[in-house]
């Protein structure tokens, strides 16, 4: 979940913490965008400088709420070839809880970006679809992240390759078995479901496929703002369990626990 240090999310960490007390949660994270180089679209992230207090904010909460919540912290980084040495450097240092990779630009075209969005028009849908899964194996080949966040956020505002397509499939699976082979764990994220696309990211069938190669999920809202924090849990966590997972990854330093999923 992020902070307003992103420079596109509201409340502070208390608020989120409050949220998550409130809607009976009793672990969250906080991993808002980190730092990336200088000329690295700036405004979508918090600056290098504001770090320390990032986590000197999340670190007077968590001692605040501990005995009602765990208050995890990492960060959520860019996988953009050309600035690993620049992340792995940031990662290694903090004692960060967890790191999640995700991918947001082909090149240096945010596909996620409703400001870019007209991008798409020059890209034939299943080419961007196959430079973005591939991009997405290469992050969890890194070895530098614990969680591949969301997935297929390439599908974001809605454009679909065919369902049959043999290219973009392969991707996939080739995307899965580095997950798997890398052994990192991938997200189940409710945030497509206040997008355009009004989807949980990733898609059921990347989530059966996943399952059938017994990769693990954690689930994310990746609230944005405190009444999103939660968001969309159970539809998430039901998908899991259609496909026979019965529990989500959990992480302190950097260390994997499986934790079950509760039913309320
Ligand atoms: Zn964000
Ligand atoms: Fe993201």
């Amino acid at each position: 979940m992020h902070t307003p240090r992103c420079n596109h999310a509201t409340g502070d960490v208390a608020d989120y913490a409050n949220a998550a007390i409130a809607a009976g949660l009793s672990e969250i994270g906080m991993s808002d965008h980190s730092p990336m180089p200088d000329d690295f679209d700036k405004p979508w992230r918090m600056d290098r400088t504001e770090l320390p207090e990032y986590l000197q904010e999340v670190e007077q909460v968590r001692d605040i709420v501990k005995d009602q919540l765990d208050l995890r912290v990492g960060l959520e980084a860019d996988f953009h070839p050309g600035t690993q040495a620049y992340v792995a450097e940031m990662i290694a240092s903090y004692a960060w809880d967890y790191v999640i990779g995700s991918v947001h630009y082909i090149g240096d075209w945010g596909f996620d970006n409703p400001d870019t969005i007209q991008i798409w028009d020059t890209w034939k849908i299943e080419d961007a679809y196959c430079a973005y899964f591939k991009l997405v194996e290469q992050s969890a080949q890194s070895g530098m992240f614990d969680i591949i966040g969301h997935p297929d956020l390439i599908k974001k505002f809605g454009h679909r390759p065919p369902a049959d397509s043999v290219p973009v499939n392969q991707a996939i699976e080739s995307m899965l078995q580095a997950v798997k082979q890398a052994d990192v764990v991938l997200e189940i994220s409710s945030a497509g479901l206040r997008k355009p696309v009004a989807e949980i990211y990733p898609h059921t069938r990347i989530v059966q496929r996943a399952a059938e190669l017994a990769i693990p999920f954690s689930y994310g809202s990746d609230a944005h703002s405190p009444n999103e924090v939660g968001h969309g849990m159970k539809e998430c966590l039901s998908m899991l369990e259609s496909f026979s997972i019965h529990e989500i990854a959990s992480f302190k330093q950097r260390q994997r626990t499986m934790i079950a999923i509760q039913h309320a």
